[in-house]
């Protein structure tokens, strides 16, 4: 082929792919303009995910008459007139680029007018070609309607996602922008259903409350202002502020997607703030969960480098570890502030049941067993001490750091391994039974109230009670599940269930295959979900906690097979139903716990593969206490 320059229309449909890559981004840049035009309402409607349609409406300046024309140009701007503006700039956008790009790729209408004129503009601009051009009356404000995105691009179409993919997309960007612009109304609807509404009163707990969910709102603290008494003075480098919410340690997330940062007034994507984010929280989180926090960074504009990607989604500090330690500390300290401190040790309630109860921390109200056998859990001559730290409202015991130690005072006789059965007729055999890849254990005791001491034939065996419970529920549940037994369980009142916005799509798109697994979830509306039937397992759950970490887990697993998603749910389930650390257990609860765990396939770790247990030696102990050879 002979070399030839391309056409301009070829050009800029080749780079409007660097600007429009997906509705999303097209959705981005329209809100972006209409933010940078000052405007207070904003209004997005998209239709099947914005591959049919999407409109952007907004109250702002407006476009002049004379100008429509060279907005749609590439490199028009109104934003930027030298290089040296790029280290001031204060808008959102900046290259020009946007209105040509979409322009090239799509049929766009633009009807405008400008505050200061009295007549607007309609243009319509299809793939790159002037259709119309009119007097068009409007209020001021500017309405851009995209349609037959990528029709002409047959490569860029074919790999758009599901409709309720893109929908999810643009649902998690408007409820970023939501959460950056509190002052601003936005309005998203979704094939006329209305996805996220705020107020723009300019009160961001409104807007989390739109955005998280009223639950996990009200578990949101401010970020404090640096104190101006602390002696560092590097506290806060100066012209660097951290503002936001950040959730109390009670609430947490499966990944890292609800950890939203901003640098002025930007949504951004940053390895280094999010890492300042989650070291923020260090020791205060459970391995595996991360934070929920919304943190907007203001530095001033000559310190921040926004031109490092076309989307605009990276930045650049002129001192980044400044801003991280700023970051790092203004949540760190917020959240000391908020945390209730320490009580005083506190005596442990002792576990009553005799019966082996399945979760709800504390529930084991069960009847006492059958003859109320002597070793019965009887811990009122043992000291327990478990002191915890509480983190305000408790929710379940993940929430709870465990800094205590329990200790059975009487409860561990020491009889050597086969001396057990005279004092204790409920103790299983002391045998292998065939097939097992566990020997049948002797229990001691409990540790800490999280670790369950047992005797085998190999020596010592600690058992983590919440890996081990978890272990034995997945396997139960899977077992059910491949038997296509999942056994479900009606509730009489359905539980309402906000959700993060952009965890709507996914809990939709997978319901058919929640339904398989016992969940019923139906949209209730907006990012409201009812709960129908849980798996009957998850009866006594907290049913909002256990649905929002199920949609997490869905977004984590990216695009796996849906066995791998199936079984992460289950996964997910098991977590949330084992007993958790902390909670003291009765020797019946203890011993049924063992023997289903010796029941298992691979009693050895937990389903996130975890050890379950950790063995010490008969050679191990006489070593450790130099017996060897003595
Ligand atoms: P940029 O935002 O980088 O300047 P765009 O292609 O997105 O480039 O927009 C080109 C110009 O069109 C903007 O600089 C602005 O002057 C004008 N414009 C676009 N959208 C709007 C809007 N919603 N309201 C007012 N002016 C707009
Ligand atoms: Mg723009």
């Amino acid at each position: 082929m002979a070399i030839r320059v391309l056409s301009d229309v070829l050009i800029s449909r080749i780079a409007a792919g660097e600007v429009v890559e997906r509705p999303a981004s097209a959705v981005k840049e329209l809100v972006e303009n209409a933010l940078d035009a000052g405007a207070r309402d904003i209004r997005v409607d998209c239709v099947e995910g914005g591959k049919k349609l999407i409109r952007v409406a907004d109250d702002g300046s407006g476009i002049r008459a004379a100008e429509v024309e060279t907005a749609f140009l590439h490199h028009a701007t109104s934003k930027l007139r030298e290089i040296a503006d790029l280290s001031t700039i204060k808008t959102l956008g900046f290259r020009g680029e946007a209105l040509a790009s979409i322009a090239a790729v799509a049929q766009v209408t633009c009807i405008t007018r400008h505050a200061e004129e009295s007549s607007g503009t309609l243009i319509r601009i299809d793939n790159g070609e002037t259709l119309a051009h009119e007097r068009h009356g409007r209020p001021p404000g500017t309405t851009m309607t995209i349609e037959r995105l990528f029709e002409r691009i047959p490569a860029r179409l074919k790999f758009l996602k599901s409709a309720q993919t893109e929908r999810g997309q643009i649902d998690a960007l408007l409820t970023r922008y939501a959460l950056a612009y509190p002052d601003v109304r936005f309005t998203l609807t979704q094939d006329g259903k209305i996805a996220l509404q705020t107020t723009g009163n300019g009160d961001m707990r409104d807007v989390l409350i739109e955005t998280h969910g009223a639950d996990i709102a009200s578990q949101m603290v401010p970020i404090e202002p640096a104190e101006q008494t602390l002696p560092a003075p590097d506290m806060e480098r100066p012209g660097v502020r951290v503002e936001g919410f950040v959730a109390l340690p009670v609430m947490s997330h499966g990944n890292r997607s609800k950890i939203q940062v901003f640098v002025n007034g930007r949504p951004v994507q940053d390895a280094k703030l999010t890492y300042a984010v989650v070291q923020a929280y260090h020791t205060l989180l459970m391995t595996g969960r991360y934070p929920i926090a919304v943190v907007k960074v203001s530095a001033p504009p000559g310190d921040v480098d926004v031109n490092v990607h076309p989307a605009k989604a990276e930045v650049r500090f002129r001192d980044a570890d400044g801003v991280f330690s700023a970051v790092h500390r203004a949540i760190r300290r917020s959240l000391l502030a908020n945390m209730t401190p320490p009580e005083a040790p506190s005596v442990f309630k002792r576990a009553e049941s005799g019966e082996f109860a399945l979760p709800g921390d504390g529930a084991a109200s069960g009847r006492m067993s059958p003859g109320g056998i002597g070793r019965q859990a009887d811990h009122s001559d043992a000291v327990i001490e478990a002191r915890r730290v509480p983190v305000q409202r408790p929710l379940g015991g993940e929430a709870w750091e465990r800094v205590g130690v329990s200790r059975h005072g009487s409860d561990t006789p020491a009889i050597g391994w086969g001396q057990a059965e005279a004092s204790r007729s409920t103790q299983p055999e002391p045998t292998t039974a065939p097939g097992r890849t566990l020997p049948a254990l002797r229990i001691l005791g409990q540790l800490a109230a999280t670790y369950i001491l047992a005797e085998g034939p190999e020596g010592l065996y600690l058992i983590d009670q919440h890996a081990a419970h978890e272990r034995i529920l997945f396997e139960k549940l899977l077992a059910q599940h491949e038997a296509g037994t999942m056994a479900s369980q009606t509730l009489l009142d359905p539980v309402s269930v906000d959700v993060p916005a952009d965890a709507v799509a996914l809990l939709e798109e997978n319901s058919a295959m929640l339904r398989q697994l016992g969940l019923d979830i139906d949209r209730f509306g907006g990012a409201t979900f009812l709960v129908r039937a849980v798996p009957q397992l998850m009866a006594q759950d907290d049913v909002p906690a256990a649905l929002r970490d199920i949609a997490a887990q869905l977004e984590s697993g990216g695009a796996p097979l849906r066995s791998e998603i199936e079984a992460n749910v289950l996964r997910r389930v098991c977590k949330r139903m084992a007993i958790k650390a902390g909670r003291v257990l009765s020797f019946p609860e203890m011993q049924a716990l063992v023997r289903d765990l010796e029941a298992c396939e691979s009693p050895r770790t937990c389903p996130h593969g975890r050890p379950t247990m950790i063995q010490i030696g008969m050679g191990q102990l006489e070593r450790e206490f130099g017996r060897l050879g003595r």
